[in-house]
């Protein structure tokens, strides 16, 4: 009776849900779902058809499935495999394994990375030479317990990230409600939402991210936790903190995305001066900040180059100004000397929140350092800030400054022009300017002459 029971209800789940793909999966075949091989790239294609020869599962997912059917360009391609990193670094002899809190093989093919993981299962099945690690907040420190299709689905963030597909026999499968939130542009959790943001706080982030990024609306479930443990971001390492940030606002929707943080109540632990002084604040405050994200986004669409470097200067500037003005009332600094040192401490303060490497910290120093120098423009000055590396990102953040509503005595306009003319008119444009003020720095002491000896 029992068994009957069961092929009734193994039945029925067939006809109506079409489980009959792998490990129970849901099956949509190629004309439901639409995805055409055209658009993935040839190499994701060609790692997932070695594996498959070398006799392992392999399938695209995560963000290059999900662009797909949202119609998008695929950011980059990740394939999930049954195959372990050592199994799948032997299939490929370009790749390399990489990562220790999350293990994964980076399969290249000339300038494109082709990111293999290998099927994750939940840490309470940790197989021998497997590893699971969790810090006292709960937190997973190590990710590395393998399992099979159906645990990995359980294991990814969003249903909309955890949809399958199979390019060589054009199946897409899933487990969850991926297609159907997808088309409801809705963002779900997989699995119990506290539990799933407690073990990986970047979630939180994940979250705004592609709510921001994709204009879907976040399920109340999903929803419900991120503003009220919004300080688990307090246990992320900084180095994993800043290669969020990256993806949160070097991706095209800097603006959305920031406004959903300070929504959720997260910008705080990413960035504390930054969120006070829009909170708090004067009105250009808030408005450099805004303006820089605009202008980012603005930059990626028309396919310009952008820098964490500038981005991180004009987050950290309203704070950088504030710093200044009580180092020049108080303690009657120089200009470059309140700059040197609130620079410190600002730089100082933000390093214990998200890591800031040196290739993007000095450029963003210099960016700020500049910004007392290109006013003095008399002489030769203005030639060499001309021939600096930075200039044109300092005199883009003259701009913006400007844009956010800094009075700078149409600073921006003289450079401008300065770079519109010609050798002449260079020449006659700082002639226009006068002879060379005063720096305000202090000049060295020149040494008395000696008096002339007594006769
Ligand atoms: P993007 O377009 O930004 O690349 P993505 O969804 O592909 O978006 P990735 O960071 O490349 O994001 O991750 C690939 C896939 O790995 C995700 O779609 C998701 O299935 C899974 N994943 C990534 N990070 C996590 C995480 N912190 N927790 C659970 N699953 C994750
Ligand atoms: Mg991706």
């Amino acid at each position: 009776m029992l068994n009957k029971l069961r092929q009734l209800k193994n039945l029925s789940q067939k006809l109506f849900d079409n489980t009959d793909g792998p490990m129970g999966a849901k099956v949509i075949e190629a004309k439901a779902h639409g995805i055409q091989n055209k658009f993935i790239s040839n190499a994701a294609i060609k790692v997932i058809r070695q594996l498959h020869e070398a006799g392992y599962e392999a399938y695209l997912v995560g963000g290059g499935v999900r662009d797909l059917l949202l119609g998008a360009k695929p950011k980059d391609f990740d394939v999930a495999s049954s195959a372990t990193p050592e199994q799948t670094r032997a299939v490929f002899r370009n790749s390399r394994i990489i990562g220790r809190r999350f293990r994964i093989v980076h399969v290249r093919f000339g300038r494109e990375i082709i990111e293999v993981t290998t099927f994750r299962d939940s840490h309470e099945e940790v197989g021998e030479g497997q590893e699971a690690q969790q810090s006292e907040n709960g937190m997973l420190l190590r990710d590395n317990v393998y399992g099979n299709l159906r645990t990995d689905a359980e294991r990814r963030d969003f249903t909309i990230n955890a949809l399958y597909y199979n390019p060589e026999n054009g199946e897409l499968l899933e487990f969850s409600s991926g297609l159907e939130d997808l088309n409801a542009r809705t963002l779900r959790i997989i699995g119990e939402p506290e539990a799933r943001y407690k073990e990986d706080p970047v979630r939180l982030l994940r979250a705004i991210r592609f709510a921001a990024k994709l204009g879907f609306s976040i399920e109340a479930k999903t929803e419900a936790p991120i503003r009220e443990h919004a300080d688990y971001l307090s246990h992320i390492p900084s180095a994993r903190l800043f290669e969020e940030v990256l993806k949160l606002f070097m991706a095209g929707s800097a603006t959305a995305t920031l406004s959903l943080l300070r929504e959720y109540h997260c910008l705080q632990y990413l960035f504390p001066s930054t969120d006070y002084c829009m909170e708090n604040g004067r009105d250009v405050d808030a408005h450099i900040i805004s303006c820089a994200t605009t202008n980012t986004d603005k930059r990626i669409r028309q396919d310009k180059k952008v820098t964490p470097a500038f981005i991180y200067a004009a987050f950290l500037w309203p704070a950088l100004r504030a710093s200044m003005r009580h180092l020049i009332n108080e303690q009657k600094l120089s200009a470059q000397e309140a700059m040197q040192q609130a620079a410190q401490g600002i730089i100082t303060q933000q390093l214990s929140y998200t890591a800031i490497p040196k290739r993007f910290l000095i450029p963003m120093r210099e960016i700020w350092t500049l910004q007392l120098r290109l006013p003095r423009r008399q002489g030769k000055r203005a030639y060499v800030l001309f021939e600096h590396p930075r200039f044109r990102a300092a005199y883009d953040f003259v701009l913006l400054r400007e844009q956010a509503g800094e009075d700078l005595s149409g600073l921006g306009e003289w450079w401008t022009n300065f770079q519109n003319v010609d050798d002449t008119g260079k020449a006659e444009m700082i002639e226009a300017l006068g002879s060379p003020r005063p720096t305000g720095r202090r000049q060295p002491r020149r040494k008395p002459k000696p008096k002339p000896a007594a006769e």
